[in-house]
């Protein structure tokens, strides 16, 4: 006996607006169709594991595509359905369940629930024109029940001959949404949403050599001691078609106050410079909920790619609602300490590995600690740089004793860190650190700018940083001397040039000068072309070292000598900081000729 009978809710208004914010991620339906025969099972496993019913070995969903027919269907062996049940469940659960959806949507303003959780069964009419359920339940004497429906406000209910227990859902796909009933979109479905569902799958099985589509035990919720490195490799491999291996992973296992379990993988990075976004896979309950969820995996932690499953994260709720949720605030912070304690521990427990690996870490645990505050807190401590020796020390083990606030009162400045950005065109300024036995450090990713003015920031009376050539007048002079007369020529010399000159008898009397550019003035400069608000190249301060010979007899040579020589003095400093302009080389060239003319002469 066919039954007819009106859905209640008003849905024929529904459609057109989950159609509308839906539509670029039409696909989850086969997630929520997939999910509730994962359920049905897993209910029926549970009435076994009850001896309430008897138990089954074979759980299984099978996905059939059928191009001729136009139907895509999703069977299970579960628990199924009686007629009442099939009443209750899906005629008003989850056609209400849709309407809830829709009202919560639209509070969030149409892009508010995460992965676009909770849509269930009504989603499959995004594609489907028409849906059929054949179903009979695992009680005792059930039999078949068939109910059809458009989706719209009408619906069929009544007997079919199903007599093997489960349910099978046939949606008639719609005739603009074709692509549903190829093999290979239904299977790449499946891989980015079902991989890890708890019961095998089938995509069009043949009853030979039929494969799962899906893993039934993911790696991540092994216990991670009973886990191989190479199953750590192979696993990453397979989940993030990345064939380079991580440098290396931690493994999340918890289940109290929370349960998250997660393995998070530390790409290698391929190029120095770069910020590669990696992905965090997000999971409930192995169902595949998105990618990169930053309300729940703090930001700079999707530089890595990992998966993690988390069944207490709330999802059919907005994300605003999701954001200030105190347990999704723990649980970001927990992923947050969990990454920090494997850092300290690779960091203390084999540091010749953590230095191999640094290159590849600084750039993500720079940027944690400009992100998170707490964080850095944790791995202040094995933030490490490269010295001019090239051994790798702790950054704070460069800064000095703290500077009391009397002493600031009376101008004595924290400890000045002198640090190389480009070891090519400061290799002048690195010479004659090195001949002076000063330090400094590399810093050379394009994070450092930054992440040096934090560590000023957090720690202002222990250290500040200079690039080498900021000031090498100060870390290298023997004494301060003034000299009238060169500092004069040098003046009348450089007349225009935004060029202050300074003397100073510095330590290696082989430089005749250097060019020194304040630390404040280049960071000024570099934010104004930053924010593009246009090259203001910093003023240059020539530092003429009166310790020179070539500078000494600069003082008694004739006039027209003088002040080619001082030019001369000052390109060879500059050639040193940076490259000469086309006018400023051709002038080198001019003079230097000049100057060889004069000497040969004579
Ligand atoms: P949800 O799964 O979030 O409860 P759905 O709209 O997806 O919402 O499904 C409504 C109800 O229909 C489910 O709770 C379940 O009781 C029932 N149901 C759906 N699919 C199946 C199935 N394959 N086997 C048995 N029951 C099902």
């Amino acid at each position: 006996m066919e039954k007819q009978g009106n859905i209640r809710i008003a849905s024929e208004n529904m459609m057109p607006i989950i159609k509308k914010w839906l539509y670029s991620e039409k696909d989850i339906f086969l997630r929520e169709i997939v999910a509730n025969a994962q359920d049905a099972i897993t209910k029926h496993k549970k009435l076994a594991d009850l001896g309430e019913t008897a138990a089954e070995e074979n759980y299984r969903v099978t996905v059939t595509t059928d191009a001729k027919a136009g139907t895509l269907t999703v069977e299970d062996n579960g628990i199924g359905m009686t007629e009442e049940e099939v009443e209750k469940y899906i005629t008003q659960i989850a056609f209400s369940g849709a309407a809830d959806f829709v009202d919560k949507y639209e509070k969030a303003g149409g892009d508010g629930i995460i992965g676009h959780f909770g849509l269930g069964f009504y989603s499959a009419y995004m594609v489907s024109e028409n849906i059929e359920i054949f179903t009979c339940s695992y009680r005792e004497g059930a039999t078949g029940v068939h109910w059809a429906s458009d989706g719209n406000s009408t619906y069929t209910i009544g007997d079919c001959d199903k007599t093997t227990r489960g349910t099978k859902i046939v949606m008639h796909i719609a005739k603009e949404e074709k692509e549903f009933l190829k093999a290979d979109k239904i299977r790449e479905l499946l891989r980015k949403y079902c991989s890890f569902m708890p019961y095998e799958i089938y995509l069009n099985p043949t009853g030979k050599d039929d494969k799962p589509v899906n893993t039934t035990h993911p790696l991540y919720l092994k216990q991670p001691k009973e886990c191989t490195e190479e199953e750590y490799k192979t696993f990453y491999r397979e989940t993030f078609s990345d064939f380079n291996e991580p440098l290396f992973w931690i493994h999340l296992n918890m289940e109290y106050p929370f349960r998250l379990k997660g393995i998070l993988y530390f790409p290698k990075v391929k190029k120095q410079v770069e910020l590669e976004r990696g992905k965090v896979k997000l999971y409930c309950n192995q169902v595949y909920i998105a990618d990169n969820i930053k309300e729940v995996i703090p930001e700079f932690l999707m530089l890595l790619n990992g998966v993690i499953d988390c069944p207490d994260i709330p999802l059919n709720v907005s994300r605003s609602f999701l954001q200030n949720d105190k347990q999704v605030q723990k649980i970001a912070k927990h992923i947050t300490k969990k990454v920090a304690d494997k850092l300290i521990e690779l960091y203390n427990h084999d540091r010749a590995r953590y230095e191999t690996c640094w290159p590849d870490l600084a750039n993500f645990i720079k940027f944690g600690c400009l992100k998170d505050e707490d964080f850095y807190k944790k791995v202040e401590g094995i933030i490490i740089y490269k010295n001019l020796a090239g051994e790798y020390r702790p950054v704070s083990s460069f800064y000095g004793e703290e500077v009391s606030e009397e002493d600031a009162k009376n101008g004595k400045e924290p400890q000045a860190v002198y640090y190389v950005s480009d070891e090519n065109k400061q290799a002048q300024y690195i010479k004659m650190f090195r001949d002076a036995g000063l330090d400094a450090i590399y810093c050379d990713t394009y994070i450092d700018p930054h992440f040096l003015s934090y560590l000023e920031y957090k720690n202002p009376t222990r250290v500040r940083f200079l690039r080498i050539d900021a000031d090498v007048a100060g870390a290298l002079k023997e004494d301060s001397e003034e000299d009238a007369q060169l500092k004069t020529l040098f003046e009348k010399t450089l007349e225009g040039k935004r060029v202050t000159v300074r003397t100073e008898k510095l330590k290696d009397a082989n430089v005749p000068a250097v060019v020194n550019v304040s630390e404040f003035a280049r960071r000024m400069s570099e934010m104004h072309a930053f924010y593009g608000m246009g090259e203001s190249p910093a003023d240059i301060i020539l530092v003429v070292n009166v310790a020179n010979a070539a500078v000494d007899a600069l003082k008694s040579a004739p006039e027209d000598a003088q002040t080619k020589a001082a030019m001369q003095i000052y390109y060879l400093a500059l050639m040193n900081y940076r490259p000469l302009s086309p006018e400023e080389l051709s002038d080198f060239v001019a003079t230097n000729t000049f100057l060889l003319e004069n000497y040969l002469k004579k």
